[in-house]
């Protein structure tokens, strides 16, 4: 069990940062999910984490013990990669008994602890098997149960399902949660993928440039995206940003685009005539409307259709207004063309407000 929390964590590679002042506290038994594009630095915390990377600056702690010096194999840590890491010439038996072994337990208890951790995996019949005689799935089961045969304080897994197609990944989401429920360890997961990010995370770290933008749960993330960016990365398809100014009418304050009408009467945030703001939509949250209908909604965008595509159930409508990109999810029965211009209406509940030079949440 271990509770692992990181202080002020900042990398440098030669001249360049490539962690900024990084801030995080994972608690006990938490499953916590770093994500972010490419070269945000995720892989790069998770090994400062691991002890394989030395830090530039800043703490990183054990329950409450500074392991800032303490070598990757005396930080009771197991590890799993996107590559397996498996011993070709070794049955997947001896792969999980292998760092046992090593440790010099009695063969009984390398024998119920392997056994006990196949059968949670469901890898029981193939363990006199080698690993090249495995599928992708069964190796990344195998390398799974490598670490946790262990039983270590804290598993850390660096894109572990990348290199599994689609069904397979969506099965092995749930089977590493089943396992991580069934050990006492304390899990960080890197991925890319923001769909496995909230499938998966009690919490998730939203990373881009070596900074951490924004930790929370899963819905936090969703409805309450501190910045531009959070906002954009989580959530699939994606979702739409339009540019306003804001103007005063009467008592009134509203957003104006040629494009869109946003009646901000109910929303408490400080806001000039004047000022540039960025609408975010949620594909979800906007309605094809007539234009008749609209005239009564909240929030009115209008705009030309650019691509529709077509997702059975549904379509997603791919929107361009003067102002920027919105796309909607609609329904199949509601037919909508390319090229020919539609409203879309929206509750004011719905509309993120965005700083437009900053890119920050506006609350
Ligand atoms: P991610 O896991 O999010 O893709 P990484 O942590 O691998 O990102 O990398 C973060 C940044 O650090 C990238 O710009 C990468 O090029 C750089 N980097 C990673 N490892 C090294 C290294 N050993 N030497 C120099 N730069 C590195």
């Amino acid at each position: 069990m271990a509770k692992i929390s990181l202080r002020n964590i900042e990398k440098r590679y030669d001249a360049t940062l490539v962690l900024h002042d990084c801030s995080l506290d994972i608690a006990d038994h938490e499953f916590m999910v770093l994500v972010g594009p490419s070269g945000s630095g995720k892989t790069t915390l998770l090994r400062i984490i691991a002890g394989l990377e030395r830090v530039s600056g800043g703490e990183v702690f054990f329950d409450d013990a500074c392991v800032n010096d303490v070598d990757v194999g005396d930080r009771d840590i197991a590890m799993v990669f996107q590559n397996y890491g498996l011993y070709p010439h070794m049955s997947v038996y001896d792969n999980m008994a292998f760092g046992l072994r090593r440790r010099k337990l009695a063969t009984a208890d390398i024998d119920a602890r392997v056994r006990r951790t196949a059968q949670l995996l469901d890898i029981e019949p193939l363990l006199a098997r080698r690993p090249r005689q495995l599928s992708g799935g069964q190796r990344q089961r195998v390398a799974l149960g490598r670490a946790i045969v262990r039983d270590p304080a804290v598993f850390l897994l660096d894109e572990p399902l990348s290199n599994l197609d689609a069904h397979l990944r969506v099965q092995m989401r749930a089977e590493i949660l089943k396992v991580h429920r069934a050990v006492t360890a304390t899990a960080v997961y890197v991925t890319h993928d923001q769909v496995e990010a909230l499938t998966m995370g009690d919490r998730i770290v939203v990373m881009n440039g070596g900074r951490i933008h924004q930790v929370g749960t899963p819905g936090e993330l969703y409805d309450r995206p501190v910045d531009r960016f959070v906002a954009s990365f989580i959530g699939t398809p994606q979702m739409g940003f339009v540019e306003c100014h804001v103007e005063r009418i009467a008592d009134r304050l509203e957003l104006t685009t040629p494009a869109a009408r946003i009646d901000l009467v109910d929303r408490d945030v400080q806001l000039q005539s004047g000022n540039r703001v960025t609408i975010g939509i949620r594909p979800e949250c906007l309605a094809l409307l007539s234009d008749a209908d609209a005239q009564s909604a909240d929030v009115a965008v209008r705009g030309t259709v650019q691509v529709v595509e077509m997702l059975g159930a549904e379509h997603y409508v791919h929107v361009a207004t003067d102002g920027g990109a919105l796309t909607a999810r609609v329904p199949r029965h509601q037919s909508v063309k390319v090229d020919e211009t539609v409203t879309f209406a929206a509750s004011a509940r719905d509309v993120h407000l965005f700083d437009a030079d900053t890119g920050r949440a506006l609350r």
